[in-house]
């Protein structure tokens, strides 16, 4: 079963994604997460990231569709971070396509948008992230707005979308998602469904 997570910086994606790959026995592919491994090593990957990371700008497309490449080998994944632009949902087709896996479903994650930024405010204080910052967090969800927030149509004319209030507590929003995910209809995920 594949999932995609989606949400703007600071909806609970990361937890919600962790706890969920862990309740379906999936992995979860984090490409923020990736990318900052790649910074600490300093390799060659990390130091073409860096300035996306520390700017609040996305790394460009064929660049993160590479490193997706990687990471996905069957369809036990929670996708947390990708896709996040028309292009990476095109490469995404592909890849499940070409690797004969089923349409993926997308649980999208809302949260007032004030409360994103009060939450990822407070997570600044102890997260040592080089982009939890004031004026890079507002970049970031700007750039979430311009680039990400067209995904939601997308993955909803496919039938394979359904949002879920982030607010509350971790297990109720899990619990949410949960039902979303069943709610999801069975036929939209047949690949002839998901191509009308
Ligand atoms: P995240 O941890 O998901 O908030 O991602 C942190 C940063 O990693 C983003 O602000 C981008 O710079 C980069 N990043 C993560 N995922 C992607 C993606 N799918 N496409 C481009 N950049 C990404």
């Amino acid at each position: 079963m594949g999932v995609i997570l989606l949400g703007a910086p600071g909806a609970g994606k990361g937890t919600q994604a962790a706890a969920l790959a862990g309740r379906v026995g999936a992995v979860h592919i984090s490409t923020g997460d990736i990318f900052r491994t790649h910074v600490s090593r300093g390799t060659d990957l990390g130091r073409t990231a860096q300035r996306y990371l520390d700017a609040g700008q996305y790394v460009p497309d064929d660049v993160t569709n590479a490193m997706v490449r990687e990471q996905i080998r069957d369809d036990a994944f929670v996708l947390d971070g990708f896709p996040r632009t028309v292009r990476q949902v095109a490469y995404l087709d592909e890849l499940l396509d070409g690797l004969g896996l089923s349409p993926v479903r997308v649980v999208v994650l809302t949260v007032p948008p004030q409360e994103l930024i009060t939450r990822l405010v407070r997570r600044a204080h102890d997260s040592g992230r080089s982009d939890d910052i004031e004026e890079i967090i507002r970049e970031r969800q700007a750039v979430y707005r311009a680039e990400t927030t067209p995904l939601l149509g997308i993955y909803r004319e496919r039938g394979l979308l359904r949002e879920v209030d982030g607010a509350g507590r971790p297990d109720e929003v899990a619990r949410r998602i949960d039902a979303a995910l069943a709610a999801i209809s069975v036929t939209a995920l047949r690949p002839d469904a998901s191509a009308a």
